[in-house]
């Protein structure tokens, strides 16, 4: 067995569920192996057992730091219905099981190995290569990325992140795999709405009713179809993938959004939930609440949607589009969460050598930045203008993917293998070694 796979099936041993997180027991496994090796690392506790770790190999200060992203709490699985031990590590029949194994423990060892790598080689990077392993990005940061750049922010400092967001995907396109490197992430704006009127008898309805009132504005909202927009990262997308989808050639040619915009629109590729959520501001409707007597007219009811918001779409634009869309003005909409989207450039700055070494590591692969629906890290990087990448070199069919958060999470043992390699190759070639 590699030293990989092997480090990969105890570190998948360990239960780092958030919540609770313990993210300690993670980082006392990490510490392990770098105490060993004699790698030098500082590690952070913002909360008992909210633990992260940032080792470093230092280099010569040409370039600013490389920081190698990743996370050591995973999201929960049930063991009652998983076919093996979420929690057992167990390597067989060519594959390494359990939570964590895609996202994103399988990744930490990858980048791991590449530092031991380093460290072993004896060689002095040009830059510092930092390897931060943190708590908490399942339930949004708060105890680890967002903490450590708020009270930390000296020992952040780098030129380049490298982080989740991005795997080899087979089963997309009709001919091979598409090799996603995410530059971007959408926003998040959660917003509660609030309707109130006048309680009364159910038996005698008086025209006011918080709860019909507020249901029937939400399907005014749900009745309009969202157009689709295309932001500069998906047009580059579409012309990536155009290479193998030759329904996109009128696309390719003209390069205009219309064209793309009405290709798509009569494909009925906008069926597709992954494909409209690229081309849409989404909302979501994920909480109802109001009332609790049949006979009774509730005075109150509310209602939350999980808004998500394309690059370049600012939060409180969508809010007055959405107000006007409710058509009620006695409804109040107050924000929850607001994250505006992120992005990092994808024609210049790192990327081109990200996406060459990408494509050495799957010759068949089409390489294409992208944009994830949902938020990773990466956001809080960004937002000190740091370039942040979400990449994975992991070839996986589509509908695996699922098995992130999902059942019956594994990596196959090539992958783990190669992964590792990417990395070394990776580093190698930003830290000129
Ligand atoms: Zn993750």
């Amino acid at each position: 067995m590699s030293e990989a796979v092997e480090l990969l099936s105890q570190y998948l041993g360990i239960d780092t569920t958030n919540p609770p997180g313990r993210e300690d027991r993670g980082v006392e496994f990490l510490a392990r192996i770098l105490d060993r090796e004699g790698i030098a690392y500082r590690t952070y506790e913002p909360r008992p057992g909210r633990a992260s770790l940032r080792a470093e190999i230092p280099g010569s200060g040409e370039r600013p730091p490389l920081i190698l992203l990743n996370h050591i709490d995973v999201a929960p699985a049930d063991p009652a219905e998983w076919s093996f031990d979420p929690f057992g590590g167990e390597v067989k029949d060519g594959f390494v099981h359990g939570r964590g194994a895609l996202d994103m423990k399988g990744q930490g060892i990858m980048e791991l190995m590449a530092v031991l790598n380093l460290k072993r080689q004896g060689l002095k990077p040009n830059r510092d290569l930092v390897f931060l392993a943190v708590a908490d990005e399942e339930m949004g940061g708060a105890w680890g990325a967002k903490w450590l750049l708020e009270h930390h922010p000296e020992d952040f400092k780098a030129g380049l992140v490298l982080n989740e967001g991005g795997y080899v995907v087979k089963g997309l396109l009709p001919d091979r795999p598409v090799a996603m490197i995410s530059a971007a992430e959408k926003g998040i704006c959660w917003l509660k709405l609030t309707r109130t009127g006048p309680p009364g008898h159910g038996s005698l309805p008086h025209g006011d009713n918080a709860l019909e009132k507020l249901t029937q504005a939400l399907a005014r909202l749900m009745a309009q179809d969202d157009p689709l927009t295309v932001t500069p990262i998906v047009a580059e997308y579409f012309r990536r993938l155009g290479r193998s989808w030759s329904f996109l050639g009128p696309y390719l040619e003209d390069g205009r959004p219309e064209t793309l915009v009405n290709i798509i629109s009569q494909s009925g590729l906008t069926a597709l939930p992954q494909v409209s959520a690229l081309l849409k501001n989404t909302h979501s409707l994920t909480v109802m609440k109001s009332g609790d007597k049949s006979n009774v007219i509730p005075s109150r009811a509310e209602a939350h949607l999980d808004v998500r918001l394309l690059p370049g779409r600012r939060a409180e634009d969508e809010i007055a589009h959405l107000r006007e869309r409710l058509g009620d003005q006695g409804i109040a909409i107050e924000p929850l969460a607001v994250t505006e989207s992120t992005q990092s450039i994808w024609d210049g700055g790192d990327f081109p050598t990200l996406a060459d070494l990408m494509q050495k590591a799957f010759p068949e692969a089409l390489v294409a930045p992208s944009l994830v629906f949902g938020a990773s890290d990466s956001r809080f990087f960004r937002h000190q203008g740091v370039p942040s990448y979400g990449l994975c070199p992991v070839l996986i069919d589509m509908a695996d993917v699922k098995m992130v958060h999902g059942l019956d999470e594994k990596i196959s043992v090539e992958n783990v293998e190669q992964g590792a390699q990417y990395f070394a190759d990776l580093v190698q070639a930003l830290c000129r070694t």
